[in-house]
């Protein structure tokens, strides 16, 4: 069987579309199908959307949240209860097109590969979230260690095996891109373009896009914690040699009278230690996450 797991966040009028899209792309490959659609606590006529399209769509399937919990949690939610022996993800916007499902189920099929990642070409986004996710992907692959994450999101097929390893992953701040990498296995990928939003505007904030890139950095790196480390050795250096010219400056007499050099390095060193504070903050929150042990989700209804 495969498993389609498709999160859903106000995205009525996307689904006759996608699942007409899908649905052909499914019937070309020789599997029985489940299309888990998850509903992330959606405030428009999604839900009746997907009630009215499994009416005429057996193969549907859908999980309702009891509240918005955003796209990771509804991501987690869906692959925990996929079936299949082949499972895939995908947003629900037809940004990635559903017809690469086929090429990458015969990819696993093959038997050579566990996980088949969507590789983004082209991004038809706006000017400052492209080069924005251009950045954050050139940034997290740098300091996360792991390896093939530039310019693959979420759409990606993977095999029982894969989605077993990832479910063992049960941390509370999630970035599936990276627990994907995280995992190992034989992962390949294929190109195409990412097209535009077919309709809807995006459901994720720049607010929430950032939070997500400081979930991913925070939780695969301890670099930051690091460039906090490293400068402050380089400062106790500099300033026990600064400390030693202010000191001869003194006993010889040429010391320079005034208080803007002494305010200046008051103002530098506070914004450095709080900087520094912030970061040491990120890891405590996150270990404070991880410690309360909540459920990353809560299902009201399967049907
Ligand atoms: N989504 C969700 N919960 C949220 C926000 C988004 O389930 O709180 C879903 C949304 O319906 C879509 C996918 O996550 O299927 C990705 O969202 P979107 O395409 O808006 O993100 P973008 O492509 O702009 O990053
Ligand atoms: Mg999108």
């Amino acid at each position: 069987m495969l498993s389609i797991v498709i999160p859903v966040y106000n995205e009525a009028d996307m689904l006759p579309l996608l699942i007409e899209r899908l649905t052909k792309t499914l019937q070309t490959i020789p599997l029985e199908n489940e299309i888990l659609f998850v509903d992330d606590g959606s405030r428009d006529n999604t839900l009746e959307e997907l009630h009215r399209q499994k009416k005429g769509n057996p193969a549907i399937k859908i999980i309702e949240l009891s509240r918005n919990f955003g796209h990771q949690a509804a991501l987690t939610a869906g692959l925990d209860l996929a079936k299949g022996d082949f499972v895939a993800m995908m947003d629900a916007d037809l940004q990635d097109p559903p017809e690469l499902l086929a090429q990458m189920y015969q990819l696993l099929a093959s038997g050579d590969w566990d996980v088949v990642k969507g590789y983004r070409t082209k991004r038809k986004e706006n000017f400052s979230r492209r080069q924005g996710t251009r950045f954050f992907h050139w940034l997290f692959g740098q300091i996360s260690g792991l390896e093939g994450i530039e310019s693959t999101g979420h759409f990606s097929m993977m095999t029982r095996q894969a989605l077993e390893a990832m479910k063992q992953m049960k941390e509370k701040t999630r970035y599936m891109p990276g627990l994907r990498s995280f995992i190992g296995f034989r992962q390949t990928q294929i190109t195409y373009n990412r097209d535009e939003r077919k309709a809807g505007t995006t459901k994720m904030s720049t607010g929430s896009l950032l939070s997500l890139a400081a979930d991913a950095l925070f939780s695969f790196s301890r670099v930051p914690l690091r460039v906090c480390l490293w400068l402050g050795v380089t400062g106790v250096v500099l300033f026990f040699m600064a400390g030693i010219y202010v000191l001869l400056s003194k006993l010889m007499g040429w010391a320079p009278v005034g208080w803007s050099s002494t305010i200046i390095s008051i103002f530098f060193l506070g914004s450095v230690q709080l900087t520094f504070l912030g970061a040491l903050g990120e890891y405590i929150y996150r270990t404070y996450k991880e410690s309360q042990n909540r459920p990353i989700y809560f299902i009201r209804n399967i049907s």
